[in-house]
């Protein structure tokens, strides 16, 4: 299935329908970093929204609140292997989730369990980028750009720790 809509539970607790296309360009990538091939889906998030370069609003229960960092601009089935990014994200933004997200994967826990796992998986997917900096450069991909998103990431979790529960029902 390349394109679907699903209705999703935002992290502000509303319902949204988004549509979702496969990502393939960001899958190859991620295999060929890993060997671990994941689904890549991507649709626009309308709980993110972009201030300006590197500023973010995010709509959680309690209310927009502003990040430098696109916080909960993705998400993860993990026993599906699949993960969902927002699409209107530069590319090193998108790539700084999906290698968190397939982190996720690989270790088979649940995005946002807790601030500890979010460490951990951050940190592993920054080990992953920089083991991998060669081919990414090939890629006129910029490291530098996706390992800085990755840390900002790091210090925002406590504001917004806790389960993500997005219910995705294909529709
Ligand atoms: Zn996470």
């Amino acid at each position: 299935m390349n394109k679907f809509n699903a209705d999703v539970t935002g992290p502000d607790g509303k319902q949204y329908e988004i549509f979702f296309t496969r990502n393939i360009e960001i899958e190859e990538i991620l295999y060929d970093c890993s060997k671990i091939r994941i689904i890549v889906y991507e649709g626009k998030f309308p709980w993110v929204k972009t201030v300006s370069v590197n500023k973010y609003k995010v709509h959680l229960k309690d209310g927009w609140q502003q990040f430098n960092t696109p916080v909960r601009g993705g998400f993860v089935s993990e026993t599906e292997k699949t993960a969902y990014l927002h699409k209107n994200l530069p590319i090193e933004e998108k790539l700084a989730i999906a290698f968190h997200e397939l982190i996720h994967i690989l270790e088979q826990h649940p995005e946002g369990l807790n601030i500890e796992t979010e460490r951990i998986t951050t940190e592993a997917a920054i080990a992953l980028i920089a083991k991998n900096q060669e081919y990414l450069d090939s890629k006129n991909i910029n490291t530098a750009k996706i390992i800085t998103s990755l840390q900002r990431r790091g210090t925002f979790v406590s504001k917004i720790s806790g389960e993500m529960t997005l219910n995705i029902n294909h529709t």
